[in-house]
């Protein structure tokens, strides 16, 4: 393209002849991600070239599209996903012209002409319509209750179906489908999702990790259905099911099309542009009218369309330069992709199909869930997929990007950056620092991490700061971890001093807000809140447990636990299921139970019609389907029969995992029922910052699975070997061995110091396993394994505090007090609902 041709330089002769130029008229038709991108990175060039105006169909601002699934599934709000408010179109003298999209493009007259008769006339004019989801023509496809998933519209209306609860269904099992069904199973739809290919997401993932997601998603509830054909989608005034060429035919009262994406090239086509799969661009984005340009997945180029926004990001850029007289060019791109659904980790990039000449390097952990595969092909990678340890994709995506030879590093490849680069355990905040400069950290907004650090230097020193600066971590927030980790490598001590505030009402961090409880002796909320100077009169559904927390762990016996700033189970004493009843969960020491027990709940089962009891995997009876009104009737007939509440709905101490032992076991070392029983008698009744799950095995063949608890016990022949941090979670995580010890008393002691430990330091919601991986083993070795007397202290401190703490909760309750909670016709609203397990 020659930029000094035809128009690009029209204005520049009234300028040199001294006449006051007349900004030159840019019009962008679309006012999505790339329309609005391509203007910030124009501003950001050159403020005052050109008089902007741009169309969007939507009556909207401009956001975040691909915040879209997060929206729908509860976990942000349309405010939160606005990327420019109307501040920013005012602020830099660009009109918006929203829910009026552009009907007819005349190139000749250089105008367009919007749906409402509206004609603007443009020196540039700039088409960023993006896609039209694909809707596959079956009978019954215009039903009301049929809808795409492509903007805030759609997710309105799933919000509204999701509202009357029922059956969805959501064909495609793509990206987009399963965040759909993700967001509908969230706000309590029952989802079956329909995929013709047998494998999930086929174009990102093979078999193997397609199987693992399947696996981990039916594991959520959802129905997953491959090699489903959709034949009708059948009803009379609305949707009620999808009809399937094999004759199953699948309730529903929504379906969600989320089966691809086209081009939307309708406008382009109808002015005479020339199209292929999208409309056509050379490399400065300039289609074949020099006059216009195209950017975003509207466009084709060398052949390739794109439907993910990194690719966007680079097209913008060239289009920026081009606009501006530096034209540097688009060479396309290469993509990678990660599923937005929380707690699944799926990554995946290049090409792994493989192919001629091509090697798999494969890593399978069954037990912790993580497949890894790379593909290489003459010394280079070319694709990656990576399920359960995502940590490496940006590093295996880097590699493949710059087509670095990795002959040296082939045998470690598999294990990650840590390794192959030589370190034994892996550093995250290493990893970073051995990055490039161009390496890609922020996928959503294509951020690389010199341009992180940049932000960082000139000023940016938090996590938001750096959001509102670069972008970095703006979106999907799956970078957090690496931008967290450039701010502390870039700031050193300065970053750790408290980037990260507690929540939206105040500028405090976590750490700090413990620290100026304890040094300024406060003792209420309300204190907190007047001398921190929360932004909020009341604080939020984050602030108010954290709070509630930090305060009972400070001052054990002197604080007045506020039931109202806890979440509705803690409140309840029990979990609330999904049909609203409870369930209740009896202690059983160390898993232990006997007659008297057993009888009492069978009792409550037959008299409270309880629906369904079940063993729990931490080896205590679940009474289900207790009515609300009912639950302090079956504490005191439980209480009766010496049993206490197993708090299995607290963040606080769960159960205590027992083997056999040596009681009973031809294999067992030690007596770990025993044990188990003493450190549950200890430590029951605690709050702690999350749940917490001990167990204790009575040797190493660990039939109580002790490697993936908070704290794990595994009798050995000479003592007791002693490990922390294992999570058998969503996110698997063994044990780190914290040390090991000769007697049943260390083994309490130890116990009781971690415990304490992560009770004062850890931050509220943040389970032992995330807590060692950011403070370090080493950190808590030096407290408890190499400072006897610490260790002591906090032995101390938390046996004192045990001291205030085991009051049966439901004892109280069942004797009368809070019995409004239980009232018929109360109308509590809980703070959030929570995971049950
Ligand atoms: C739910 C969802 C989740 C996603 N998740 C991810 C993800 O995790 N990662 C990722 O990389 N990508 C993701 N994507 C894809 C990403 O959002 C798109 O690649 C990106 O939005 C494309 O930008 P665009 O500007 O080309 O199109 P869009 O953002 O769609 O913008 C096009 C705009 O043009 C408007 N328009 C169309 N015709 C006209 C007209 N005639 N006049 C005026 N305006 C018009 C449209 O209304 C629209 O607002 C997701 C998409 C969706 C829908
Ligand atoms: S862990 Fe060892 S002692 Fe315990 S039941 Fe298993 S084999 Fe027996």
């Amino acid at each position: 393209m020659d930029f000094t041709g035809d128009g690009w330089t029209a204005e520049a002769a009234d300028e040199s002849a001294g006449v006051p130029a007349r900004r030159e008229r840019l019009v962008v038709v679309g006012n999505g991600m790339a329309g609005c991108r391509a203007i910030e990175e124009l501003l950001a060039r050159d403020a005052g070239r050109y008089q902007v105006t741009i169309f969007g169909a939507e009556p909207r601002v401009n956001y975040n599209r691909i915040m879209l699934s997060p929206v729908l599934a509860g976990e942000k709000s349309f405010d939160d996903i606005v990327i420019n408010g109307h501040d920013w179109y005012r602020d830099n003298g660009i009109e918006l012209i929203a829910g009026d999209p552009v009907a007819a493009i005349d190139r000749v007259g250089r105008t367009v002409t919007s749906r409402a008769g509206r004609t603007v006339a443009y020196d540039r004019l700039l088409i960023a319509t993006g896609s039209d989801p694909f809707i596959i023509p079956v009978p019954g496809k215009d039903l009301p209750g049929v809808i795409s998933f492509r903007d805030m519209n759609d997710v309105d209306a799933m919000l509204a179906a999701a509202d009357k609860g029922g059956d969805a269904v959501v064909i495609g099992g793509g990206l987009l489908g399963l965040e759909a069904a993700h967001g509908l199973s969230l706000r309590g739809m029952k989802v079956t999702v329909l995929h013709l290919m047998s494998t999930l997401m086929e174009r990102q993932l093979d078999e193997a990790a397609g199987w693992l997601l399947k696996s981990a998603l039916e594991a959520r509830g959802q129905t997953i259905l491959t090699g489903a054909d959709t034949a009708e989608i059948v009803g009379t005034d609305a949707v009620e099911g999808v009809r399937l060429k094999d004759g199953r035919t699948i309730p529903a009262s929504l379906v969600v099309m989320a089966v691809g994406i086209r081009p939307n090239v309708a406008l382009a086509r109808d002015c005479g542009l020339e199209v292929g799969r999208g409309i056509k661009v050379d490399d400065h984005m300039v289609t074949s009218d020099p006059a216009i340009l195209a950017v975003g997945e509207c466009v084709e180029h060398d052949g390739q369309v794109y439907g993910l926004v990194a690719p966007l990001w680079e097209m913008c850029r060239a289009l920026a330069d081009g606009l501006t007289g530096k034209p540097t060019g688009y060479r396309g791109s290469v993509t990678s992709t990660k599923l937005k659904v929380s707690g699944i980790d799926v990554f995946s990039a290049g090409d792994f199909a493989g192919g001629d000449g091509a090697e798999d390097i494969v890593l399978r952990d069954a037990s912790r869930g993580v497949y890894k595969r790379v593909v290489v092909k003459d010394d280079r990678i070319v694709g990656a997929v990576l399920y359960g340890d995502t940590a490496d994709g940006s590093w295996y995506f880097d590699l493949l990007k710059k087509r670095e030879d990795i002959s040296d590093l082939r045998d470690f490849l598999i294990f990650g950056q840590a390794y192959a680069s030589g370190g034994g355990q892996a550093d995250p905040k290493a990893a970073v620092a051995a990055l490039s400069d161009d390496a890609e950290i922020c996928g959503c907004n294509g951020v690389s991490k010199g341009q992180v650090v940049a932000c960082i230097e000139g000023g940016a020193c938090s996590l938001d700061a750096v959001r509102a600066g670069c972008k970095a971590s703006a979106s999907c927030g799956s970078c957090t971890g690496l931008v967290e980790n450039l701010l502390a490598i870039t700031l050193g001590d300065a970053v750790e001093a408290g980037p990260k505030t507690l929540c939206k009402c105040t500028s405090f961090g976590h750490d700090d807000v413990r620290r100026e409880i304890v040094a300024q002796a406060m003792k209420s909320i309300p204190e907190v809140m007047q001398k921190l100077h929360w932004s909020t009169p009341d604080g939020c559904s984050s602030c108010r447990p954290a709070l509630n927390y930090y305060l009972l762990c400070a001052w054990p016996g002197e604080y007045q636990d506020d039931q109202q700033s806890r979440f509705v189970n803690e409140r309840m004493h029990a979990n609330i299921q999904k049909d609203g009843t409870y369930s209740v969960v009896p202690r059983m020491w160390g898993g232990l139970t006997n007659p008297r027990e057993l009888r009492a709940i069978a009792d409550v089962v037959e008299k409270y019609n309880a629906p369904m009891v079940k063993v729990t995997g931490g080896q205590r009876l679940d009474i289900f389907g207790i009515r609300k009104e009912d639950l302090p009737a079956v504490w005191a007939d439980l209480n009766a029969a010496g049993m206490v509440s197993g708090h299995a709905y607290g963040k606080s101490l769960r159960t205590v995992k027992t083997c056999v032992g040596s009681e009973w076991c031809r294999f067992g070392t030690q007596d770990s029922t025993g044990l188990g029983v003493k450190i549950e008698r200890m430590s029951w009744g605690s709050w702690m910052p999350h749940k917490f799950k001990i167990a204790v095995s009575g040797c190493p063949r660990n039939c109580a699975e002790a490697t993936i608890k908070d704290f794990g016990v595994v009798c050995v022949d000479s003592g007791y070997e002693l490990h922390v941090g294992g999570n058998g979670g969503i996110k698997v995580r063994a044990t780190d061995l914290l040390c090991k010890v000769a007697t049943e008393q260390e083994a309490l002691d130890y116990c009781a110091a971690f415990i304490q430990l992560y009770r004062e330091e850890a931050r509220y919601l943040e389970r032992t396993a995330p807590w060692i991986e950011r403070i370090g083993l080493d950190y808590i070795k030096s407290r408890i394994v190499e400072d006897d007397e610490g260790r002591r202290a906090l032995t101390e401190r938390f046996l004192h505090s045990q001291r205030f703490s085991q009051d049966d909760p439901w004892a109280e309750r069942a004797a009368g007090q809070a019995r409004e909670q239980h009232a018929h016709m109360a109308a509590f609203k809980p703070i959030r609902e929570e995971e049950l397990a």
